[in-house]
Order: structure tokens, then sequence, then C-alpha cells
């Protein structure tokens, strides 16, 4: 039987794109596996942040109430829930970035290796050097990609080899082959992907321990998108990560916990955010512990 003439059998199959869906199959089993095997319990893994009833208000307005939440080193944690449930408010208490918003108050305990980051003694410039963040639309200084990846380190009075400093970063990036010939070149010349690849190399300049990442891919197409998720899968053998994402298939491909969260709606027709359930990522996406978080999930809802 001579299948490349056509024996009425194969004639009308489109092999090209059974071949790719194979492929993509194949690929996200892979992913899949990998996981799988590189999952660790969280409990086992030391504490990065320990959050308990954590509650931020903007001027009278409570945007999230009583977020209990741990962090654990070298894992992704993603938080998810419909727009406006609190995902970037709790994430910017990471960092203090919540600071730099003049009407934000928090409350409760965010400590972060044992200390509390809101103590008087703690220096929010040296917290947002630890704990790094990427934001949604990919904002490289208006600067060349070397001194995008080079501007903190500088600031921070390191000594070293910045030459080395560059390339190693954007290696971990997964950025520099495709820009090690045009270091000088502004970043904003960059694709959307690579600004964000640049954006994720600037932030792990000044080697943090934490990098943050608000919805990341979100002004990304798919093949950007996957590069990043490859990436942060690469990363977090050297980095603990928290995501916001409002993809759930990228919280279940990449996350090792995911953080639902939700909104409710008091008699006074106040919303305030509030965190559902935080759990294994495969357990909350087979079997979650909440009908909300299963509606949601499903797409019932948000
Ligand atoms: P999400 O990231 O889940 O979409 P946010 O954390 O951005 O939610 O917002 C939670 C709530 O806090 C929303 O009601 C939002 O309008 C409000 N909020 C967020 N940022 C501010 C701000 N800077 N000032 C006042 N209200 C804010
Ligand atoms: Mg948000």
């Amino acid at each position: 039987m001579n299948h490349e003439q056509g024996d009425g059998l194969t004639t009308d199959i489109d092999t090209t794109s059974l071949e790719s869906a194979t492929e993509t199959a194949l690929a996200e089993e892979a992913i899949r596996v990998a996981k799988a095997a590189e999952t660790v319990p969280r409990a086992d893994q030391p504490l990065i942040f320990d959050v308990g009833k954590l509650t931020v208000y903007y001027g009278t307005f409570r945007a999230v109430k009583d977020v209990d939440m741990d962090i654990r080193q070298n894992q992704i944690t993603a938080l998810i829930g419909p727009s406006g449930c609190g995902k970037s408010t709790v994430l910017r208490c990471f960092n203090r970035m919540n600071d730099l918003i003049e009407t934000a108050r928090v409350e409760g305990k965010v400590e972060y290796h044992g200390v509390d980051l809101y103590g008087e003694r703690v220096d929010p410039v040296e917290v947002r050097r630890r704990i790094g963040m990427v934001f949604q639309k990919p904002n490289p200084f208006p600067k060349s990609i070397y001194e995008n990846i080079v501007y903190g380190p500088k600031i921070a009075g390191w000594k070293g080899n910045y030459d080395d400093l560059v390339e190693e970063t954007l290696t971990k990036a997964a950025l520099w082959d495709e820009v090690k010939d045009k270091l000088k070149e502004s970043g904003m010349a960059l694709s959307g992907g690579q600004q964000q690849r640049l954006c994720i190399a600037r932030a792990i300049a000044t080697s943090p321990d934490v990098v943050l990442m608000d919805e990341p891919c979100s002004s990304l197409d798919p093949i950007a998108t996957l590069k990043i998720e490859e990436l942060m899968l690469e990363l977090k053998k050297d980095y603990t990560i928290v995501i916001v994402t409002h993809n759930m298939q990228q919280a279940a491909r990449i996350s090792d916990q995911t953080a639902f969260f939700s909104v409710r709606v008091d008699e006074q027709g106040q919303r305030t955010g509030y965190l559902v359930e935080y759990s294994q990522t495969d357990e909350i996406f087979t079997s979650p512990g909440q009908k909300l978080t299963e509606d949601y999930i499903t797409g019932r809802f948000g």
C-alpha cells in the first residue's frame, strides 16, 4: 500500500495539522510529566513569605480582606480569580509596591524570611532589590539593552564585571542569543515578547530571590507566551516566583500552587476581595475543595 499516492484512507486527512496537533499534545504531556516529577510538596520547601490576615484598603475602600498564604522557595505560586478581586493588590504587598500608592494601607502580617516586611527598620528600596517585579505591559527603560540590565546593579553600587553580568543575565532570561549583537540598541526596539524577557532579565540582574509577575503574558502572542512560560519553569530553579494570571491554562501549566480569589458583596453593596482556596495546582484544577473554585475553573463564572 502506498500512502503517498493516496489510498482512499488517508487522502482526506490533513496530516500536517494532525502532526502539529500530536506535537502540541506531546509537548504538553512532556511539560506535565516534567512538572509532576519536579513537584515537591510545598510544606517541604523553606518558607519565603508568611502572610496572615492581610487586609488592604485604598482610602476607606477595603479591597481585599484576611488573606492567609505561605509562599515557598523555588515554587511558582499563581494568583487567579475574576477581575477586581485583589490579585494585583496582594501581589504588590509582597514587595511594598503599595507604598507608592498614597491611599493604600496594609494591615496584617507579611513576613519575608521571618522578618516583618513592613517593619520600621526595613528599607523598601532593599526590599525591591530582593523582590523584583515584572508588569503586564513590558516597560523597558528608554535606554540600551545593556543599560537596562546594569541600571539596577549600578544604583545598588555593585562592584563586578558588568559585561559578564549582562551576558549571564540575558542568558538566564533566554534572550542572549537574540540580542548579543545589538546590546547598544534601544530596549524599546525589541518585539513585545523580547521586551518582556528583557524586563525579566532586568528584574533578576540585582540577584533577587523572588520575582513577582503581574499578568506578564497578557499583552503577548501565544508563541511569546509559551517562551515566557518555559523561561519561568527554568527560573524557578533559582528563584521563587509569584504570578498573577487571568489565564487558567497558564496557571495549570506552570504553577505548583494556585490561590483562587473572588469578590464578596455585603449588604451595603461593598465589594471585598478574599482568598477562596489555596492549594496544590493539580488539586485546584482536578478536585477543588470549594464549589466556587470549581465554577470558576470550569468557566461558569468570572
Ligand atoms: P485584580 O488585580 O484582581 O483585578 P486589583 O488588586 O487591581 O484587582 O483591585 C482590587 C480592588 O481594588 C478593585 O476594586 C480596584 O478597583 C481597587 N483598586 C486597585 N488599585 C487601586 C488604587 N490604586 N486606588 C484605589 N482603588 C484601587
Ligand atoms: Mg490586576
